[in-house]
């Protein structure tokens, strides 16, 4: 039903039924007055744009928990099963706007904004992003929280709250600099609800008794607790009054209850002691595809789970009696590895507190976990010492020890004498924990996030584990939502969309096919082109502003934004642009259709070589955009700071969308869905969603390049890749590469070793010099083909017209029928089916 096949389409599922607020523009505006002056104290004249937009804040989130409240009293009475989605990141930008989207009430807002001669759009940028995550993983997260409210399902998240975000970059000479997130300047979020009477202790540490009378006990003793409060974040649905919530942790200690004199007399040691157990939650772990074994990451990890699993468990006990049916009233998701101790908490919590025995726990721990995996890269799977997990956690420990037997014990029952197969199938082995085998063992259902990406976990990755439990296994592509990355990012074109075929596709986002027929309507292709060019406009202001570069926007905007990382190949991208001003300096009369290069992104603070390539493009940028003699035809351009406002600026800008991953190694990816949806054209590799995006817009609108992911894995495998090789016989890679090193930039020359020096004296892990060839032809003939501007536009229009596979909601059905089966009728989408040109 969810596939896209060519059966008939059954009957549409209505959406619940759009009432939008009904508030008069002059009301609107009485209230925002109202509530300027009652919170800051100051009349209109005297507030500042932070407090107008605090005022303005304030009063939507009054209208929100009138439907908070409303919602909750309607599930109290409907009792629908309850998905709680565990993710240790999310990466939830600004809510504002999003918020008076889905309230129904934006234009009302600005309207009476204008009344009192305030612009809705200069309180809009007055929001800090909430930047609790690194990229793809937490933006999926907040993706879904969006779709479930607006598919009005009774969905939830869990996460931290962290009080420092992902950090700020600042790029100083060239060099990207960490500064503290200080999002929650105020020590309060906006949005957020805190509640502390529903905090839950979660305890570290201690030793555990073995009480054997009768029944065995496991008594946990000696250990540490700290409080965890919960602050809420409203998740408001689109036009349908829902609001579900995303709840986020906090470390507490009360210290009324200590007497100062076990810390040794001195009131400050119990207080510094308050402040390093609260620091638990100050962090979020910097790290994107890479796992750092942490003892402080782990603890966060226990946090989250373990607070959370009490509070589901005690949600679930004041509508159920009997636990057995827990599977049926409850999902549990987890985001990747990192919320993975589930598993043995919500064991604990059913043997230790409510005494259920092994088997019939273990049951209903299976049905009610499922996992996401998110990546295949070695380096990112979470392995954690035995000896830290036993200190830390030592009932937890004990129980992941028991899920290790047992499962042992199984895959040998069925493989007898196969210790290899058992060894690598293990929970445990080698003196650690394997959390991604943790993961397997425990839940009904593991999912891969693209096609491609659950191909190789089936039949590479993970085959072993495949080949034991084949049903376990499925794929989910990764969605966005497309009311925040097209209908809110990039307001003219989703105007452009619903004058043309009506407004059905918001709630409809496959509807976005009924666009196809335009690719023949050249009236509506140029009409889409001055969307382009006013959206490149604004993007050249931001530049023009903040970096003092003037970009031509009659070149292609060319975008290569995402986290910084070896597999992503941000150098690919760079030694091709050194590549093409090396043409134009030998002839600055060669024929070149002029680009303008975005780059943005953040590299981990301890990843060395990601950090140098950021210093690669800066100094790259410095050179061309210095240089008069290539007569303005190439500028590059490092955008700092990359985040989801500076992303809903740019995709919307973008005329080539940069997905050129190794192939086999970007699981899905989502920002390539971003652009596709904004109509800039994928270059990308056939890697993670690449290869569903060139299926849904067709083979011919897309340009493909690269060795394919058998090839790279067969590399991997067998061996038989010689960079050497591909340098010496191709002038054109030498003279780069050689650049990188031989004093052409105006720095130390030792400055960009590590990169040269990966590339050919450490076997170019990644392919960029295989590559290298191929992706200059893909280059040149987007060149080219963007010359022929009808062509060009025509392909744009039928990337965004097959864009509505790629919602949100549409993943979030598949988790909700085939994952958490959910009984709520949801809407099919099956007219998502790619419309051919003819
Ligand atoms: C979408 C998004 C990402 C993920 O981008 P990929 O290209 O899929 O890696 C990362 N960061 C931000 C801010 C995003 O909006």
């Amino acid at each position: 039903m969810l596939t896209k096949t060519n059966q008939e389409c059954p009957t549409r599922f209505p959406m619940p039924s759009s009432k939008p607020e009904h508030v008069s523009v002059v009301d609107f505006r009485d209230a925002f007055v109202a509530t300027l002056q009652n919170l800051h104290g100051k009349s209109l004249a005297e507030s500042t744009d932070q407090e107008k937009f605090i005022a303005l804040a304030a009063l939507t989130k009054e209208i929100i928990s009138k439907n908070l409240i409303e919602t909750r009293k309607q599930r109290a009475h409907d009792k629908p099963k309850q998905v709680y989605y565990l993710s240790i990141e999310y990466l939830l930008g600004r809510l504002l706007e999003s918020n008076l989207v889905n309230l129904g009430i934006r234009d009302t807002c600005a309207e009476a904004l204008s009344l009192v001669g305030i612009e809705l759009n200069t309180l809009l940028a007055q929001e800090e992003d909430a930047g609790l995550g690194n990229g793809g993983l937490g933006r999926l997260a907040a993706c879904y929280l969006d779709s479930m409210a607006a598919l009005g399902l009774a969905g939830h998240g869990c996460g931290l709250r962290y009080r420092y975000g992902l950090f700020e970059q600042k790029i100083v000479g060239g060099y990207q600099h960490e500064y503290p997130d200080n999002w929650l300047k105020n020590r309060s979020y906006v949005w957020e609800y805190r509640r502390p009477e529903e905090k839950a202790s979660v305890r570290f540490g201690g030793t555990v008794r073995v009480h054997t009378n009768g029944r065995t006990k496991f008594i946990h003793e000696n250990y540490e607790h700290i409080w965890a409060v919960p602050y809420d974040v409203p998740v408001v649905g689109y036009k349908n009054e829902i609001v579900n919530t995303l709840r986020l942790w906090s470390a507490e200690v009360d210290i009324s209850s200590h007497t100062c004199s076990i810390y040794g007399q001195d009131c400050n040691n119990v207080i510094s002691y308050k402040h390093g157990a609260e620091s638990l939650t100050d962090i979020l772990y910097p790290d994107d595809s890479h796992y750092e074994g942490r003892v402080l990451r782990l603890k966060q990890q226990y946090f989250l789970v373990s607070a959370s699993l009490q509070h589901i468990i005690h949600s679930f006990r004041l509508h159920h009696s009997k636990l057995s049916e827990l599977p049926d009233k409850v999902a549990i998701h987890i985001n990747d590895t990192h919320p993975a101790l589930a598993i043995p908490e919500l064991m604990r919590i059913l043997i230790d507190d409510y005494s259920l025995d092994w088997e019939e726990a273990w049951s209903i721990t299976v049905k009610t976990i499922s996992y996401t995996n998110h990546t295949v890269l070695p380096e990112a799977l979470e392995k954690w010492p035995v000896s830290m997990l036993e200190q830390l956690l030592p009932r937890i420990y004990m129980i992941i020890h028991e899920i290790n037997e047992r499962y042992c014990r199984d895959i040998w029952t069925k493989n007898p004498g196969d210790w290899d197969r058992v060894r690598s199938m293990a929970v445990i082995a080698d003196g650690q924990v394997h959390m991604a085998h943790l993961a397997i063992a425990g839940s009904h259902s593991v999912n891969g996030v693209a096609k491609i990406h659950t191909e190789i976990l089936k039949n590479s990755v993970m085959n072993n584990f495949y080949t034991h439990t084949p049903n376990k296994f499925s794929n989910v592509t990764n969605g966005i939502t497309h009311r925040r990355w097209l209908l809110m990012a990039n307001p003219l074109l989703a105007k452009l969309i619903t004058d043309a075929i009506g407004p059905s596709w918001l709630d409809y986002p496959c509807d976005l096919t009924k666009l196809t027929p335009f690719a023949k309507d050249a009236a509506f292709l140029e009409d889409l082109a001055k969307v382009k060019l006013q959206n490149k406009l604004n993007l050249a202001k931001y530049i023009k502003h903040k970096y003092n570069v003037i970009v031509d926007t009659n070149s292609i905007f060319d975008s290569h934004i995402k986290r910084i990382h070896a597999y992503k190949r941000q150098c690919l991208n760079a030694l091709h642009i050194m590549h093409l001003y090396n043409m134009l300096r030998e002839n600055p009369n060669i024929k070149m259709t002029p680009r303008t290069f975005i780059f943005g992104g953040k590299a981990a603070p301890g990843y060395y070589k990601a950090k140098k390539t950021i210093k690669l493009i800066t100094t790259l940028a410095d050179k061309i955009n210095k240089d008069k003699t290539i007569n303005g035809k190439l500028k590059v351009l490092f955008l700092g700071n990359y985040n989801v406002s500076l992303a809903e600026l740019i995709i919307p800008a973008s005329d080539v969308s940069e997905q050129i991953s190794t192939a086999s190694r970007e699981a899905s990816g989502t920002g390539n869905m971003k652009f596709m949806m904004n109509g800039a054209l994928t270059l990308g590799t056939m890697d993670g969603a690449n290869i569903e995006i060139s299926e849904a817009a067709d083979a011919d609108n897309i340009f493909i390049f690269g060795l394919s992911a058998e090839e790279v894995l067969n590399y991997y495998r067998h061996g038989g890749y010689n960079p050497w090789d591909v340098y010496n016989s191709d002038p054109r890679i030498k003279t780069v590469v050689d650049q990188l090193v031989n004093g052409f930039f105006p720095v130390d020359q030792n400055e960009f070793r590590t990169i040269h020096d990966a590339l050919l004296y450490h076997g170019d892990e990644y392919f960029l010099l295989k590559d290298f060839s191929s992706y200059v032809s893909a280059q040149q003939q987007v060149g080219e083909t963007y010359l022929s501007k009808s062509l060009w536009q025509q392909m744009c229009l039928l990337n965004i017209a097959n864009s509505g596979w790629f919602a949100g909601d549409r993943t979030f059905s598949e988790y909700a029928a085939e994952i958490w089966h959910l009984d709520q009728p949801l809407p099919v989408w099956c007219q998502c089916q790619s419309q051919a040109l003819h």
